[in-house]
């Protein structure tokens, strides 16, 4: 298994879950080695520093996990950014462009080089992979980042997208949608106390652990969800 973003949050608690549940986990990283190599030999597994934004990146990223654990059978695109809180009309094209290359380009680049490991039409023996949206592509973001938001409407299309293009190859693709969850990813858009400040809006009245986000991930990986593709599960206390 690949979960790129692995070294904190959803990722690593996914990395931690997918050791526990069998799997030889690549937990891929950006920049944060201390972590991501850790939580690799707490697993068992091996970190790999790549940019999923960059494409020699993550075919560096594919390759060095088939050497070191063989064949890739699943897939987790979590890496993922958000920028400073801002409104539409004050947001930079560089932002922009960062925004969608890692949450839109680096999932693509990633399932893509999955699909041509996984695929049957391509020798492969079938997978499945995850893709992490969120409920603010329903939402939009107003005021907060509605960049970000975009960026995972884009996911849910494309999720329902390579779901039919590859059913008949072997692979499922789902999605989880998660709500506001207790990771650093808060303190990237200058707002560290979100998750308290607005958890209690939820109708759980509360924000959700990592763990509660990988369960629902490990669960559509599985052969208990072999019959699930092109389908989202929201992980949002009810919001
Ligand atoms: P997080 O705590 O900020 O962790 C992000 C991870 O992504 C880190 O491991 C980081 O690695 C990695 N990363 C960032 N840019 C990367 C790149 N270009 N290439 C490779 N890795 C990169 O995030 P999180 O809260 O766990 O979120 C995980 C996913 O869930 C994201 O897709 C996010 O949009 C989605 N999500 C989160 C929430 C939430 O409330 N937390 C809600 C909805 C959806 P380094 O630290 O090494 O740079």
């Amino acid at each position: 298994m690949i979960v790129t973003g692995g070294s904190r949050g959803i990722g690593a608690a996914t990395a931690r879950l997918g050791a526990q549940r069998g799997y030889a986990v690549c937990v891929n990283y950006r920049s944060d080695r201390p972590a991501a190599e850790k939580l690799a030999k707490e697993i068992g597994g091996i970190a790999v520093a790549a940019d999923v934004s960059h494409e020699d990146d993550v075919i560096r990223l594919f390759n060095e996990t088939e050497r070191s654990l063989g064949r890739i059978t699943a897939l987790v695109n979590n890496a993922g950014v958000v920028d400073l809180r801002s409104r539409v009309e004050d947001m930079s094209v560089e932002r922009l462009q960062r925004m969608f290359a890692v949450n839109v380009i680096g999932s693509f680049l990633c399932a893509r080089e999955a699909v041509k490991r996984m695929s049957k039409r391509h020798g492969g023996q079938g997978g499945a992979i995850v893709n992490l949206s969120s409920a603010a592509a329903r939402l939009g973001s107003p005021g907060d980042y509605v960049d970000y938001a975009a960026s995972k409407g884009a996911i849910d299309t494309f999720t329902v997208g390579l779901a039919k293009e590859v059913a008949a190859d072997g692979i499922r693709v789902n999605a989880v949608r998660p709500g506001v969850i207790h990771t650093g990813i808060h303190a990237q858009s200058g707002d560290p106390g979100r998750v308290a400040r607005i958890a209690e809006s939820a109708p759980l009245k509360r924000g959700g652990q990592p763990e509660e986000v990988a369960r629902a991930i490990l669960w559509l990986l599985s052969d208990e969800a072999s019959y699930t593709t092109g389908s989202f599960i929201d992980v949002t206390g009810g919001r």
